[in-house]
């Protein structure tokens, strides 16, 4: 499966002149390339997405490659976008949470010795001077969606809303008041509890945010939603935190 992902991620990033990147070989013979995707902007500001990371999780990779597809990055004042769109290859090639050593990456960015995808992955980002981060994830749980969100002090709350909003266009928005033994509002856990990965790390490494985006999973038989629509609504969420820093670009 991820061979075939890799030729239409190729083939894309060729046609529309984005820098595809290999920050790593994995695998038990080295065989799976990791890769970095990056669209130039104009403003000072980075914004970084990855997905996959859980190889099970799929639908944020695909998103990634429709976004790449849709972007309209010529626009004055865009962001710098960087790209994981599929953090652990291993496992998206066997459909399978962990990696080839059956280990759960995103719970090996903190207090573990780094894997070798993580620290591909964590090398790449401290290269960057990335304001916003934001991790994709499937939760085979819950049939809605919803954001982890890591802010630091200074950096108003208003930007997780926008992005619930967009997505709420496509899927509904969780309105449980606990998610995990996590205090909820409206889909959004604010400072969620230490779980050791990417996005808690990025956190800790001082991203002013730092996202966890949850989507019903789509290949569990509890997903009431097509893979489509997830992808959907996953690229309305890339895409107003894109729209968020172009904005605040054309302030300067
Ligand atoms: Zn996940």
């Amino acid at each position: 499966m991820y061979f075939s992902y890799i030729q239409k991620l190729t083939s894309i990033c060729a046609q529309r002149h984005f820098r595809l990147e290999v920050i790593s070989f994995v695998g038990k013979r080295n065989e799976y390339p990791l890769f970095k995707v990056t669209i130039p902007g104009n403003a000072h500001k980075t914004v970084c997405f990855s997905a996959g990371i859980h190889g099970d999780e799929i639908s944020g990779s695909f998103a990634m490659l429709k976004l790449l597809k849709s972007i309209n990055f010529k626009k004055q004042n865009v962001p710098k976008i960087i790209l994981f769109p599929v953090a652990n290859p291993t496992g998206f090639h066997a459909c399978r949470e962990r990696n080839f050593q059956n280990i759960n990456l995103n719970r090996h960015f903190r207090n573990h010795t780094f894997k070798k995808e993580n620290r591909a992955l964590y090398n790449t980002m401290k290269k960057e001077n990335v304001h916003c981060f934001m991790a994709l994830h499937g939760d085979d749980v819950n049939t809605c969606a919803y954001l982890h969100a890591y802010i630091r002090n200074e950096q108003p709350i208003l930007l997780p809303r926008k992005i619930l909003t967009s997505i709420n266009r496509y899927i509904p928005i969780c309105k449980k008041s606990r998610i995990f033994s996590m205090q909820a509002h409206n889909g959004l856990i604010v400072q969620p509890k230490p779980d050791g990965s990417f996005e808690e790390r990025m956190h800790h490494e001082g991203i002013p945010y730092s996202f966890c985006l949850e989507m019903p999973y789509v290949y569990s038989v509890a997903s009431a939603f097509s893979l489509n629509r997830t992808i959907q609504a996953e690229v309305a969420a890339m895409k107003t935190v894109i729209a968020e820093y172009t904005k605040s670009g054309q302030k300067k």
